[in-house]
């Protein structure tokens, strides 16, 4: 066949690719027109698509029409103007031709020798974005610290935990693993629970301590000095912390510096997950809400959250990077190379879970190179302060209330119950929130605190405007008019 696709050729590859990004940057310049929560049933897929692949080549155009007809329905569309749902995980121009040119290099980079620039980029573009964020210096590469992009915080919280659980067994003996003790509030993302599985924590012995509105829903030092204690009079040994800057459900920031002591008073590990509100804390006025990472052991922020970094980009930085190594290094002859023993390069396969690694430094960089620190930190400032437009508005609405104080750009949000009937507000809520992602103009998502149903408005999708969130407003309002005569 004259036009065959073979598997890499220059000018077929200019020519599809110039198809889709037309095709890509047409889906951006119609996306309102999408529902923004997909609107298909489970299983929709399987009656759309043949049940084995083809035995010969289908046409670009034709796969191109299946995406619109078939895949696209089935889009949820994070980067639409009315998403608030979850968190954000930003799309933008230079991240997306970042990610484009790391698909086309498409290398493997687990050792500097698989690809030097990979590993270089990397080490230099989290020192920036670590000065950026004004990380203490022992987080820079110039010392025994380090960054490294892991694909998920989920990965970055198994990592530390792997480091700090083999660094306190190489101190008490390896028999000890099951008097291990880890911390964390109960607002934790339950990443940490799922690491300390994998690590072989037993699960009895993952302390989540409650933290309750009387703190906003930050964890408590004196709960967590007690609990301590407590576990350290029956023989236990607390190894490692937790804590949350802009926790999941409510944004709620745990006093670090408070906390961290008593980790380090311990010999604790102590690990800070700023998975989204860590982008916020570029702007001086926010990087207050870190004030105490000088004395935590590792810290991550989610670039592909709020930062305009395509997923996926993790930053993770440590303090003792050898604490990593020692955790999760193999060397296995089929990987040797001069530079590595003479311990002259970093090898990133050492610092994660799997060996294989993507050039995703290359969208970062890109990032901070044609955004830059200002228009990154307007970026951050125009959502907050969407976020309190949308705050305000509710105020002015005397049937809802906002539930927790907005910190960064998450409202938490109800409809009242009507007569103090709190398990009806809880289904009332829960109503509301279908009633509007049914729309599907607006996309919304909730959560629990204190056993009540509450509904999160997290402004921070690069398209939305202040028409998006009053369009959003109106939705709600008149879904809630509907329910609440309902409900009479
Ligand atoms: N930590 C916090 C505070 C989060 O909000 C999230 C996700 O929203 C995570 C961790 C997990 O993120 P990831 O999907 O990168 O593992």
């Amino acid at each position: 066949m004259e036009n065959r696709l073979k598997p890499m050729d220059a000018e077929q590859l200019r020519e599809y690719g110039h198809k889709m990004v037309d095709f890509i940057a047409d889906y951006y310049k119609t996306i309102e027109n999408f529902p923004v929560l997909s609107q298909v049933e489970p299983g929709y897929l399987r009656n759309l698509l043949p049940d084995s692949a083809p035995n010969q080549p289908d046409s670009f155009q034709h796969v191109l029409d299946d995406i619109q007809a078939k895949i696209l329905p089935g889009v949820t569309h994070w980067q639409s103007p009315n998403y608030f749902a979850y968190y954000p995980s930003n799309s933008s121009v230079a991240g997306f031709v970042g990610e484009m040119l790391s698909a086309g290099l498409n290398i493997v980079g687990f050792s500097w020798i698989a690809s030097p620039a990979a590993t270089e980029l990397e080490m230099i573009v989290l020192d920036w974005l670590a000065k950026m964020l004004k990380l203490p210096e022992d987080f820079l590469s110039a010392g025994q610290g380090g960054g490294v992009i892991q694909g998920t915080a989920s990965e970055a919280v198994l990592v530390v935990l792997l480091a700090a659980r083999d660094k306190v067994l190489r101190r008490v003996g390896k028999d000890a693993l099951e008097k291990l003790v880890v911390y964390a509030s109960d607002q934790t993302h339950s990443s940490l629970q799922k690491a300390c599985q994998i690590a072989g924590i037993h699960p009895e012995n993952c302390r989540l301590l409650k933290a309750t509105s009387s703190t906003n829903y930050a964890l408590s030092p004196e709960f967590l000095s007690e609990t301590i204690s407590q576990d350290l009079t029956i023989g236990f040994i607390p190894f490692f912390l937790c804590a949350t800057v802009g926790t999941t459900s409510s944004t709620a920031v745990d006093p670090l510096l408070s906390l961290g002591k008593i980790a380090k008073s311990n010999g604790m590990w102590f690990h800070v997950d700023a998975a989204y509100a860590g982008s916020a804390c570029v702007c001086p006025e926010f990087r207050h809400y870190m004030d105490g990472v000088e004395v935590a052991d590792s810290f991550n922020m989610n670039a592909h959250k709020w930062f305009l970094t395509n997923f996926d980009c993790s930053a993770l930085w440590v303090k003792d990077r050898s604490a990593l190594v020692q955790a999760l290094s193999t060397n296995p002859e089929y990987l040797k190379n001069k530079a590595s023993q003479a311990n002259m390069v970093v090898d990133y396969k050492d610092w994660q879970v799997p060996l294989g690694r993507r050039f995703r430094s290359l969208k970062l960089w890109m990032v901070l190179r044609l955004y830059g620190l200002e228009n990154l930190q307007c970026y951050i400032r125009n959502h907050i302060k969407l976020a309190k437009h949308f705050e305000n508005l509710i105020a002015q609405d005397p049937r809802f209330e906002v539930v927790t104080p907005r910190i960064f750009s998450l409202v938490c949000f109800r409809l009242l119950p009507v007569r103090n009937n709190e398990s009806h507000g809880n289904k009332l809520n829960h109503q509301l929130l279908d009633a509007v992602n049914s729309t599907g103009s607006a996309f919304i998502s909730h959560t629990v605190l204190s056993g009540k149903y509450i509904l999160r408005f997290a402004v921070g999708a690069p398209l939305t405007e202040e028409k998006h969130v009053n369009a959003a407003w109106k939705v709600l309002q008149d879904k809630a008019t509907s329910l609440l005569a309902e409900s009479l």
